[in-house]
């Protein structure tokens, strides 16, 4: 039997696990219920709650209860539970770990590797802080993949007919669209765009102010500075705000909120979603952007796929509808389909045959901070070496010049972002590369990046001058903004088995795989395919053209049939043509 590796979505406000077995998608029961709340608390003894048991004891207990931990991922912070504090890598470790050993005593076997979902617009610091939780958690994490690329997988799977299809997944958190072609069981995201800080939450939120407004009003006592009341009002006015999904109005009645006085609140579901248009209207701008990314007009999107909670608002149903001309619909259940893409991802990852293939795409662009001349003047520049909405893993390098002569080190960095400005894009880690061979200015180095299946960056740089190289080597694991260690002694005290956080063998992700993996194998095939048709524009010698139309046939081919060797032969003469051709 191939080893189980399980599916998670770890949400901001709900994670759920899923497993395949035995070629079936099964999503486990945590606690008796399918989603589990991305809460950790402490109970009164002091011991480590999670899930229903935290989230029901919020309102009474706000100081030892943590919610939407998610949102802080990457951050350098620390949040207070109890008397002592913890990173939001630890706080999400205490999710994963009460995940899995649910999971273990649901399916009576150990569970050790996993892949964890995140939302596609997370930044490599991100996606870091969630591999490290996973790690903390005693889960070798397989593999980072997009949500709504999970979301897309456990759709497509299966499936033979092709379609295209936008999927909006609007949690309580985050925000993500991705424009997805599923095309002979292949899933290829095309286009990604997103907004990890908007939400659910934020909806709740505006629902807040207006409470706390009313309440200022009726009963002039300010309450916004009181956190235990705003939190009480958060959870009842959550729980309004989905009422209002299926009623036109929705009363809240709360005695005694302040000590003294009741709130009492009527909303009507019109003035809610008037409430909410503007954090709306920014997710239809990411449709825009994601759309004018993949090179799509409405017309050409086949199917809009709903994905998260607050997709039950009427409203994003309605804009949908409206602007993409396209009913949307939820596709399997929103809350699950993300776990269960995901499991399919770890049952690919697995061996098992009979899924369906994925081609996943970096929503961001990776640069490189460098001088360039701009309106005469020399200013500091990011160059873009692998640019937003390439296939993974993406390989890829440019070359640069030293400016001085005799130059002796250069200072390398990398960047995550959109901006031709580098202070504006996020800094993902630098080196130096020291002793440079003493020569003119002009020297050239060489960048090379190196982003792979999970969305992480590893950075070479080359000094090449009259044959001498040298090679230093960034891996953003080791710039890691928390001690994991460290970490792991934080935590031991609270789940009680120091030995418990202690991950299989902690370096696992580093290896090198030697063979390709088919997701490896289409991103080549779709990267010489382009170069491929590229070259046959340009005029070629007949003999070659034939050449080249064969082998982007009998790549085609062999992605039909799923023969990953077929693939790779392919693969390889037409690299072999391509670069003969294209020098
Ligand atoms: P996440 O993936 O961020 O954990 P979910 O997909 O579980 O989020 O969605 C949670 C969000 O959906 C919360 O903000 C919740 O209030 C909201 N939600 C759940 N049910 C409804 C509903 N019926 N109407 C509107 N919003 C809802
Ligand atoms: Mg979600």
């Amino acid at each position: 039997m191939s080893d189980l590796i399980v599916g998670i979505d770890l949400g901001t406000t709900n994670s759920v696990l899923a497993v395949t077995l035995e070629g079936r998608i099964k999503v486990i029961d945590i606690h008796g219920q399918p989603t589990m709340p991305s809460c950790v608390g402490l109970d009164s003894a002091g011991k480590l709650i999670v899930g229903n048991a935290a989230r029901n004891q919020l309102i009474a207990a706000p100081d030892a209860t943590v919610v939407s931990i998610k949102r802080k991922m990457g951050e350098e912070i620390r949040v207070k539970l109890g008397d002592k504090e913890y990173s939001p890598e630890e706080i999400s470790s205490f999710i994963l770990r009460e995940l899995k050993i649910e999971g273990e005593r649901q399916l009576g076997q150990p569970i050790k590797k996993a892949v964890i979902t995140v939302p596609a617009f997370f930044n490599e610091r991100q996606r870091k802080a969630t591999q490290i939780a996973g790690e903390l958690a005693g889960l070798e994490v397989v593999r980072i993949i997009n949500e709504p690329t999970a979301a897309a997988l456990a759709y497509g799977a299966g499936r033979t007919s092709d379609e295209t299809m936008l999927v909006y997944d609007l949690g309580g958190g985050t925000f993500d669209v991705s424009v997805v072609v599923v095309e002979q069981g292949v899933v290829e995201v095309k286009a990604s765009h997103g907004d990890t800080h908007l939400g659910g939450d934020d909806f709740d939120d505006l629902l807040v102010q207006r409470a706390v407004r009313e309440f200022r009003e009726k009963h002039g006592v300010d309450l916004s500075a009181n956190s235990a009341i705003l939190c009480r009002l958060k959870v009842v006015l959550e729980r309004a705000k989905c009422h209002l999904s299926d009623e036109p109005f929705v009363s809240v009645r709360e005695e005694y909120l302040d000590g003294q006085h009741h709130l009492e609140m009527e909303i009507s579901r019109a003035e809610y979603e008037e409430m909410i248009a503007l954090l709306l209207e920014k997710t239809l701008t990411c449709i825009h952007q994601s759309m004018q990314d993949a090179r799509l007009i409405p017309k050409d999107i086949g199917k809009v796929m709903l994905v998260g909670g607050s997709t039950r608002t009427p409203i994003v149903h309605r804009l949908l509808h409206e602007r993409l001309q396209v009913e949307p619909r939820w596709e399997i259940n929103p809350d699950l389909i993300v776990a269960m893409g995901a499991a399919i991802q770890g049952a690919i990852i697995a061996g098992e045959k009979n899924y369906s293939i994925l081609v996943d795409i970096t929503p961001h662009t990776f640069g490189t901070t460098t001088v360039a001349v701009r309106d005469g003047f020399e200013r500091l520049v990011c160059a873009p070496i692998i640019p937003r909405n390439t296939p993974l893993p993406a390989s890829k390098s440019e070359v640069f010049f030293t400016m001085y002569d005799n130059q002796d080190e250069v200072k390398v960095d990398a960047r995550q972002g959109e901006s031709f400005l580098p202070e504006e894009n996020s800094l993902i880690g630098d080196f130096l590369v020291e002793g440079l061979s003493p020569v003119p200015a002009g020297s050239p180095i060489i960048i090379h990046f190196d982003l792979d299946l999970n969305g992480m960056l590893k950075v070479t740089a080359t000094e090449k001058h009259t044959g001498l190289a040298k090679t230093v080597t960034m891996d953003t694991r080791g710039n890691r903004a928390l001690d994991v260690d460290e970490a792991r002694r934080n935590i031991a005290s609270l789940i009680g088995d120091p030995a418990a956080g202690v991950a299989t063998n902690g370096d696992e992700t580093a290896d090198v795989e030697t063979e390709e993996s088919p997701e490896e194998l289409l991103a080549s095939a779709k990267d010489l395919r382009k170069r491929g048709e590229a070259l046959l524009t340009k005029g070629l010698g007949a003999d070659d053209a034939e050449e080249i139309r064969k082998l982007i046939h009998d790549s085609a081919e062999a992605i039909k049939n799923r023969d990953w060797a077929a693939l790779g032969g392919a693969n390889d003469t037409l690299s072999d043509l391509v670069f003969y051709l294209e020098d």
